[in-house]
Order: structure tokens, then sequence, then C-alpha cells
């Protein structure tokens, strides 16, 4: 497939439907089909493909998300930088509704979500995988975390720097001990959906980070009744549009040639199947 993009998004409607020349594309990938075609068109001078998370029409819950099918069709457009913005719950005080914190590490719990390309079995072109294990102590690629921080401050929001994303299965949200627990390792905020796809991009030498948008104090950081999905989506919508403007701005600020490590996660090694985009920079 033709480079069409540069750069990946994943997120709604709600961040491309306005963009001049969007271009539907439909990808079929050896893992199946992602949640939805690929967006394309130009922003800020680059070729950015968005691909809503759960489907156009929200159909499709975090555990039933295919993260591998996703982050593969993003990197077969030639996206080479992802962002992944999502909503989060705050596991502290004083990140509350309207926080934006830019994670530098994750904490995997989600139970049943493939997150390798790896798994031994082999592909449709009857070609195996061989068994890869990435580095992983850093999840989060710096350069993509700091375009998001500066585009932030420039509008204004004042961005907490770094900070743990952990990641549950959902679709429910968490019990009050389970919330205390998680903000009792330190952890800053909680979500569903961060996750694998930090791993996924890594393993296909994509540099990936995430903004989140805290949308409400997690059960364990607050007094009342708990989370609700209505006060979710009340408060993801009061902020949409300022976390369209940074989203886009953080595109922007993205370098046109990679100098991170991201790009060399294999470290070499011969992964057995042809990876999307293999070879490119
Ligand atoms: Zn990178």
């Amino acid at each position: 497939m033709s480079e069409q993009a540069e750069i990946g998004v994943i997120g709604g409607s709600g961040f491309y439907s306005f963009l001049d020349d969007v271009t539907e594309v439909t990808v079929e990938t050896p893992y199946g089909a992602p949640s939805d075609s690929l967006f394309t068109g130009e922003l800020a001078g680059r070729r950015v493909a968005f691909l809503p998370r759960h489907g156009r029409k929200h159909h499709l819950p975090p555990h039933r998300i295919n993260y591998r099918a996703n982050m593969w069709a993003l990197a077969s457009v030639g996206a080479r930088q992802v962002l992944g913005p999502c909503a989060v719950g705050g596991l502290r005080a004083e990140y509350g509704p309207g926080t934006l914190v830019v994670p530098d590490q994750l904490v995997d719990r989600t139970k049943s979500r493939a997150q390798t390309y790896f798994d031994g079995e082999p592909l449709p072109d009857g070609t195996v995988p061989h068994v890869v294990h990435v580095t992983f102590a850093d999840p989060y690629c710096e350069s993509g975390r700091q375009a998001s921080l500066a585009a932030a401050r420039e509008h204004g929001w004042d961005a907490v720097d770094g900070g743990t994303l952990c990641v549950v299965e959902g679709p429910r949200f968490s019990s009050r001990a389970e919330s205390l627990w998680h903000a009792a390792q330190g952890w800053s905020v909680v979500g569903m959906t961060g996750h694998p796809e930090a791993v996924l991009a890594r393993e296909l030498g994509l540099c990936y980070s995430s903004l989140n948008l805290v949308t409400d104090l997690d059960a364990g950081a607050e007094t009342g009744e708990g989370v609700s999905h209505e006060e979710v989506l009340r408060v993801f919508g009061e902020n949409v549009g300022r976390l369209r403007t940074v989203l886009f701005d953080a595109v922007a600020k993205l370098p046109r040639k990679r100098e991170c490590a991201c790009g060399d996660a294999l470290g070499g090694i011969d992964p057995g199947i042809e990876l999307p985009g293999a070879g490119r920079e």
C-alpha cells in the first residue's frame, strides 16, 4: 500500500470530520479488520490517518477492539508516529475532570487482549512469526510526549508531564477497592484503551504516545457515588474541542525525521513475517 499518511491519530470523528479533503481508506490486515476505515487528510502540512478506535458508531467496547489490526492498519498506510488520546479517570484528588496527563509509564491490568504480533500463529500467507521480546521499559515515545506537552502549554492547558496510566479490562469501571489499590500504588490515571496499543506500536517500530483527558475522579479518589458513563460523556464533550486543538498542534510539532529509538525496537531481530512499513523511516 502506498504511503498515504505519516502520522496516525487514534480517535473518533470529532477529530477529523471538519478537515478538508478527508479520504476514507479501507484496510484489511492479516489480523482481521480494524475498528473502521482509516480517514486520511492533510493537517498542518502533515499527512494524517485517523482511526476511530471504537468504530465510527462507537459500537466496540474496549475489550472487543482489534488492537492488532488497528496498529497494523496505521502502519500499512505509512504512519510511523501515532498519537493515542483517551479518556481516563483520575486516581488523585488533584487530577480532577479536565486535567490533561501525558503519561510516561503504563501498567497493564487487561486480561483478554491479544497483545503481540509474535504469538507463533501462522499468518494467512503462511509465514510464521518468530518469538520476539521487545523492550518496554519506557512505553511511550519521548518525542511524541514532548510535542503534546508543548502544544498543551501553548494553549494554556497546563498538562501533567509524566505519570502512570493503569489500563484495566473494562467495560465496567473499577470497584472502590480496586481504585484505592491503584491509587495506593502511586499510579496517576486509569483507562481502558491505552493498552495494548502501546506495545503493539512498539513491536511495529512505531512511535506511540498518549494524551489522557481526565473525565472523572475514579471511585477511590472521590467520596460520592462513583463514576457514571453519563458523567464521562459530559466532561469529554466539554473538552473535546480543546483536546482536538492540542492534538492538531501536537501533530504539527512531531519531528519530520525521527531521531528516537522507537524504530529499532526489534534490535535487528528477524521477526519472521513482513511487518507493515518495514524499512521506512
Ligand atoms: Zn519515537
